[in-house]
């Protein structure tokens, strides 16, 4: 049997039928299977397995296009729809995770029958069916219904607090000198000759990094390190205290100990030894970035003592304009979006030994979306979408969504870009975003020749998840790579020495950034621990301890740190995924990123195992060795001679 990718609808009417049916046909499998697996009749233990996979491929699927459709599709009918359906399938998996008699039907197979794969498949299966809380008394499991209820409330309270809670700040128009002219154009002053500055990104970003004024500076950060406080400090103390208790109640000694325990790393206190340690690697470094940004600041105003949240990325940008002579403005124009595209499209094509044929004769849900098959030879292996510009109700981010889970031989794993790019000129940093996305696609596509639905693309630890899509952004900071399609208007392809510049500049901030990133991860970490009585006071120590930018006195950052809700204690997985990132890249040749043998066994030994194996076992196999701390010591060492530059 070949597996086939899903028919979308041509006619626009037929979307409303296909997204239903398609997600009451996968509930009505789901249930059937339950069903089964419950009657009593004798089964093999592999027969077992293939008829829970079969509910998987067809439940993750119908997950996967609901979550997609409710994000972007054109119709806000379909994409309300497709909500209504996505959470009728998280209410059906919720039920079957607490189903005893089907926990008991799977936890009495006989694991000596199964060959590796499939008696991993059964471990995890039962696991989540644990970590569901499947195996407790009735009281306790009530209990755990309970908190998974109030936690998704309390969770989403939390996060609707830093949404809702817009501040604004009015400022004299001339508090906006050193902004870009468009961005002062878009805040002209009102009757009263004042100009107003919210804390959304699009104004307050631009603001720390461009404002020549110091206080007013000052002033907007405090706003922005202020948001949902103090609604969200009680919210806080009470997600904390329910997840303390899930945890408990599920055998936990803490929070983070559930948290990690299905994660690359594996235990709480594992977190904590992290921390400590990336933190001293990028210590050196990042403390002489500081104080090149201190003496930079004392040049204008000898009064000045330290670097706080208001002022870091107004003087690292400056010592970058300074220094390293790159105009965001120049660098932009060799990035035309066909062009990127169709590069990006060549370079992984190369890199992995696949093909990609447009399909415009396959239907779509807008008309800017590009359709593409992936071949290896001439099999094709999987089916990409490309909706990379922004529409009207459209997700306002950058990500990867499956469309379909691959199953060998019966489905095709389909993925889709959803981006907000330009149709003409990119920033460089869009064009990394690109690569990023990418790495996630290709992982979904190349991963999903599966036996087990369950293993099927980027199904692997999530703290490794940002692994293959963060190495794949190397590619679009390489001036060989970046040359064959960077290309401005009069043909001239960017300049080597301007890439240099570049990776040059953006390499300056690295370590104090990381300092950064682990003073965030102790926030996600201690707090889940410790659930202090006074969190300000909490993290204060914290950013004393781990930051080497000063917060504005009376900020409550915490208040809005919206990953506490999503990410739990786990904030330290996205430099958990980067030292394996770099970890995978220093197997290449910097000299030639597209080596074949390198490049064949990246692709066989890490994407196409999806997570039919642990993480860790992957990298091993890949680099024939446990993976290390080096490489990524050795990327922050590169800041020792970057700092001394004048
Ligand atoms: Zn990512």
């Amino acid at each position: 049997m070949t597996a086939e990718p899903l028919a979308l609808p041509r006619a626009a009417s037929d979307w409303p039928a296909f997204i239903s049916d398609g997600a009451d046909s996968a509930l009505a499998t789901g249930r059937d299977v339950v069903a089964r697996l419950k009657d009593g009749a004798t089964r093999t233990p592999i027969e077992v397995l293939e008829l829970w996979n079969d509910a998987e491929r067809v439940i993750s699927t119908a997950s996967g296009f609901t979550s997609l459709f409710a994000e972007v599709h054109p119709d806000p009918g379909v994409r309300e729809l497709s909500e209504e359906k996505s959470q009728a399938i998280i209410a059906f998996l919720t039920e079957r995770g607490q189903d005893r008699e089907l926990y008991r039907v799977l936890a009495s197979v006989d694991t000596a029958e199964l060959d590796a794969e499939a008696a991993r498949l059964l471990e995890h299966v039962l696991r989540d069916f644990r970590r569901s809380g499947v195996d407790r008394d009735d009281a306790t499991r009530a209990r755990l219904a309970e908190i998974s209820e109030r936690s998704t409330i309390v969770g989403q309270r939390f996060s609707r607090n830093i949404r809702d809670d817009v501040r604004s700040l009015r400022l004299r128009p001339e508090q906006l000198d050193g902004l870009p002219e468009d961005y002062r154009n878009e805040h002209p002053a009102d009757a009263d000759g004042l100009v107003t500055i919210t804390t959304d990104y699009p104004d307050t970003i631009p603001f720390l990094t461009f404002a020549t004024d110091r206080d007013a500076r000052h002033a907007v950060s405090r706003q922005f390190n202020s948001r949902a406080w103090p609604a969200n400090d009680a919210l806080l103390h009470e997600l904390l205290d329910l997840r303390a208790e899930q945890a408990r109640l599920l055998g936990y000694d803490a929070w983070p100990d559930f948290d990690t325990e299905d994660k690359m790393i594996g235990t709480g206190a594992a977190v904590a030894d992290f921390i400590e340690r990336i933190s001293q690697l990028a210590g050196e470094s990042g403390r002489a970035e500081v104080e090149t940004l201190l003496r930079r600041a004392q040049q204008g105003d000898p009064s000045i003592t330290e670097i706080t949240t208001g002022d870091s990325a107004y003087y690292t940008e400056l010592v970058r304009r300074e220094q390293f002579d790159v105009d965001a403005q120049n660098v932009r124009r060799y990035f035309d979006f066909e062009r990127v595209r169709a590069g990006l499209l060549e370079v992984t094509g190369r890199l992995f030994g696949i093909s990609y044929r447009e399909r415009p004769d396959v239907p779509r849900w807008a008309d800017d979306v590009a359709c593409y098959d992936v071949h290896r030879g001439d099999e094709r292996v999987g089916r990409i979408y490309l909706d990379l510009h922004p529409r009207e109700g459209k997700y306002k981010h950058a990500a990867q969504f499956d469309l379909a889970t691959g199953v060998r031989g019966t489905q095709l794993p389909e993925g889709t870009l959803v981006c907000n790019f330009p149709r003409g000129l990119m920033e460089h940093t869009q064009v990394v975003t690109l690569f990023h996305e990418f790495g996630h696609l290709v992982h979904h596509v190349l991963g999903g020749d599966q036996r087990w639905a369950r293993f099927s693309g980027v199904a692997t630890e999530w703290d490794f998840v940002e692994a293959p899509s963060q190495m794949l952004e190397e590619w679009a900071w390489d001036a060989d790579i970046l040359r064959s399609f960077a290309v401005d208007a009069a043909g001239e392809p960017i300049p080597a020495d301007l890439v240099a510049r570049m990776r040059t500049a953006e390499d300056f901030g690295r370590a104090y950034r990381v300092r950064t990133q682990m003073y965030y991860a102790a926030v996600s970490y201690r707090l889940h621990l410790e659930r202090p009585e006074d969190h300000d006071a909490a993290v204060q120590a914290l950013a004393d301890r781990y930051s080497l930018v000063r917060p504005l006195p009376g900020t409550h950052f915490q208040a809005a740190f919206g990953h506490l809700e999503g990410y739990g204690s786990g904030y330290y997985t996205y430099m958990w995924s980067l030292v394996i990132a770099k970890d995978l890249f220093s197997a290449f040749d910097p000299e030639n990123l597209f080596d074949a043998d390198v490049a064949a066994r990246y692709r066989d030994e890490i994407l196409a195992r999806g997570g039919s194996a642990d993480a860790a076992d992957l990298v091993a196999a890949f680099l024939g060795r446990p993976y290390s701390f080096d490489a990524f010591g050795d990327w922050l060492d590169g800041e020792i001679q970057i700092k001394t530059l004048k």
